[in-house]
């Protein structure tokens, strides 16, 4: 008898595994529940640790769960990158450079790499990821992207700004952002373009951070909460304990809600702690509850450090989504501080604003890695290809 009743677990448990697998995963995308009922949820998740130890534990099940649902357990193999850095344009106090390299073989991540000029390294890095809007351009052609890329670059960053899938040369290449493995390969391909920063001679491996806003602000905190390497974080209008993301790359793999935990983005961004975050938010889309629920829900991760200090935020009530101009403002002082850029010459100490007058805008061909008349290698995957992750 008591070997039949020690097996009724195990067959039960048996039988919830076999459930949860043949069920249809729950997938939390965009509103998928009301403010309230987010304040509930984190006051639920706050109730799962009380001490630095437990919250690591927790930490640790969030981000399992993250590379579970994104299909990257085990990781891919990291294959050789083989960059394509084209020469590029030198401009007042910064180069640009199209940029590519294969985040698996024959998949490329297309981008610009921006260098300082006149300034002796090694370089902190700022990985530059971009959200949905299309217009005009779209992607890492935006004038608000250039802008930003470039004043970093200047401040002394070695910056890397890269498309998603189906946005830029990719979109311009034939791919589309409906690709089923956007997820996946976007968050790889952000894993890989650290890869790619840390092989770079003239990068101090030690001061590397990311930003982005909205479809960029996910990956920024995606890859923050996976890879120790960001040292510094900068989410802008994204991270929000009601909204999950409105896109499958965002929220189209089961990486929040599973049989085992329920996460949101509040608590995905926290796992940033103890390194510095900055969130920016505005008052006018699902960012607008940060400074009395997403920052205090961060604060208190990071109090289990000491380090309630290294995280931050700056609220702009009347704005609208997206990473204009005072929402770099707000993001260039922190990367100041916490990477060591040199602001020098070009923060204003009278406004207290940072000069990006000397930007060049570029052109979509100038920033072309690939196209007619500099074509892809043959063994450059066809657009809609399924990539092979392991
Ligand atoms: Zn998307």
């Amino acid at each position: 008898m008591q070997r039949l009743f020690s097996l009724v677990p195990a067959l039960a448990a048996g039988c919830l595994t076999l459930c949860a697998a043949e069920s249809k995963p729950t997938l939390c995308v965009g509103h998928y529940h009301s403010e309230a009922d987010a304040v509930k949820q984190l006051e639920r998740i706050a109730a799962t640790h009380s001490t630095l130890s437990e919250w690591k534990a927790r930490a640790g099940k969030v981000r399992k769960q993250i590379l579970t649902g994104a299909n990257l357990v085990p990781l891919p193999r990291r294959t050789p990158l083989k960059p394509v850095i084209r020469k590029g344009k030198k401009y007042d106090g910064y180069s640009a450079q199209p940029t590519a390299f294969e985040a698996r073989p024959g998949f490329y991540v297309y981008g610009t790499l921006y260098r300082p000029l006149g300034r002796k390294g090694p370089f902190p890095a700022v990985l530059c990821p971009h959200g949905h809007a299309r217009g005009p351009k779209g992607g890492r052609y935006r004038e608000d992207q250039q802008h930003r890329c470039a004043t970093l670059a200047r401040m002394g960053a070695v910056v890397f700004s890269y498309d998603m899938i189906g946005f830029g040369d990719s979109l311009h290449l034939g791919w589309e952002h409906t690709h089923n493995q956007a997820l996946t390969l976007q968050t790889w391909s952000s894993i890989r373009a650290l890869d790619f920063v840390e092989s770079l001679r003239y990068v101090n491996k030690n001061r590397i951070a990311v930003t982005g806003c909205s479809g960029g602000g996910t990956q920024t905190f995606l890859l923050t909460a996976l890879d120790q390497r960001v040292a510094v974080s900068v989410p802008v209008v994204m991270v929000s304990a009601h909204f999950f993301g409105g896109c499958h790359c965002e929220s189209g793999m089961p990486i929040h809600k599973t049989p085992e935990l329920e996460t949101n983005n509040a608590e995905i961004a926290a796992l940033a702690a103890p390194r510095p975050m900055k969130l920016i938010s505005v008052g006018t889309d699902w960012t607008k509850n940060t400074a009395t629920v997403e920052y205090p829900f961060a604060r208190d991760i990071y109090s289990y450090y000491g380090k309630q200090s290294n995280v931050e935020y700056s609220h702009f009530e009347k704005e609208k989504h997206g990473y204009d101009y005072s929402k770099r403002q707000a993001m260039y002082p922190f990367l100041v501080k916490h990477i060591g850029l040199d602001s020098k010459g070009i923060l204003d100490p009278k406004t207290g604003k940072f000069d990006e007058s000397k930007t060049v805008m570029e052109t979509v061909e100038q920033m072309q890695v690939f196209n007619e008349k500099r074509p892809q290698p043959a063994h450059a995957l066809k657009p809609g290809s399924k990539v092979a992750i392991r």
